[in-house]
């Protein structure tokens, strides 16, 4: 994710970047096999449950972990060996969130934070939340130490048994004065989470950074909102100028996660989150803008600095993703 001012030379940049990510996307795959439509039929088409393996390729949905996996679960490699239910297993929890599917995408995500961090469990469960009723993805999240990174295991394997592997996002919470602060955010090449060079980071303190002091500095901008008028209202209001960052982190990890599962704006680049733009509000087209209304505002108004911070994906990202 990249942010952007009001000046056009940072667009441009941005514009390079990403045609250059874009060669790195997969090609289309076919779904192999007939599938029934109902979770109990592909589970009863598993020849045999009590098998340790089975055929990676056999996957009705598509997300990486084979249709043995999601009937009858597995568990994992990792140093500390946990258990995930399958569909189709006696006391299997309710929570969708708790078992897998194999009519419905499962992504396994670790989010590594730094020390300190400005990620909190909230931030995650509205990521969660996000990807679930927009994409369709239900997210289990695994600590990235119950990740099997040693043979015959492949680094973020969570199974032997299917071809996806977790996503880890690394968070980097080091504050800046630089320039560095103009990416937010990386993930390296955009692609699927089975890739083993698949790196994404999200760079917390520099967005804190450059929140704090380049954009919304309390002198200059004692109001600092989203276009919807969250965030701070004057001067002394740090709750509010909290809540506007968090509301910024989590549009962060959410671009960097869905570049994980090889989305990129279908247009070709990243682009300006405003009104006169036909990619606004939509999650992989952002730049988040940024915008000070020192000039237009009212004169009975504080100078105000106002975001534009989009919370949907376009028309065509949910069937686009790629989990394998
Ligand atoms: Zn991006």
């Amino acid at each position: 994710m990249k942010r952007k001012t009001g000046k056009g030379s940072a667009w441009v940049t941005g514009l390079l970047v990403l045609a250059a990510l874009a060669l790195t996307l997969w090609p289309a795959e076919g779904r192999t096999g007939t599938c029934p439509t109902l979770a109990v039929d592909i589970c009863n088409a598993v020849t045999n449950p009590s098998i340790t393996t089975d055929d990676p390729a056999k996957d009705c949905d598509e997300d990486g972990f084979s249709d043995h996996v999601e009937c009858y679960g597995f568990d994992t490699g990792g140093s500390s060996v946990k258990h995930y239910y399958g569909y189709n297993q006696s006391g299997r929890p309710t929570d969708r969130a708790s078992y897998l599917d194999p009519t419905g995408k499962d992504l396994f995500l670790a989010v590594a934070k730094d020390n300190p961090s400005n990620i909190l469990q909230a931030d995650l469960d509205y990521v969660a939340a996000t990807l679930g009723s927009q994409l369709g993805v239900v997210v289990h999240f695994i600590s990235s130490t119950d990740f099997a990174p040693n043979p015959p295991y492949n680094i973020r394997q969570v199974t032997l048994d299917s071809l996806q592997k977790g996503v880890v996002i690394v968070e980097n919470s080091t504050t800046t004065t630089g320039a560095d602060r103009t990416t937010l955010g990386l993930t390296n090449p955009i692609t699927t989470p089975d890739s083993t060079s698949l790196t994404a980071t999200v760079f917390t303190g520099r967005l804190e950074s450059y929140v704090n002091e380049t954009v919304c500095p309390v002198a200059t901008y004692p109001k600092c909102v989203t276009s919807d008028g969250r965030g701070r209202q004057s001067a002394s209001d740090t709750t509010g100028l909290a809540t506007l960052k968090q509301i910024y982190h989590r549009q962060n990890i959410i671009h960097e996660l869905s570049h994980a599962m090889s989305l990129a704006n279908v247009a070709g680049g990243h682009q300006p989150v405003e009104t006169a733009s036909p990619y606004n509000n939509w999650i992989m087209s952002q730049y988040v803008y940024s915008k000070p209304y020192a000039a237009v505002k009212k004169t009975s108004e504080p100078a105000k600095q106002v975001f534009y911070i989009p919370f949907t994906y376009q028309p065509g990202d949910a069937t686009a993703l790629k989990l394998k």
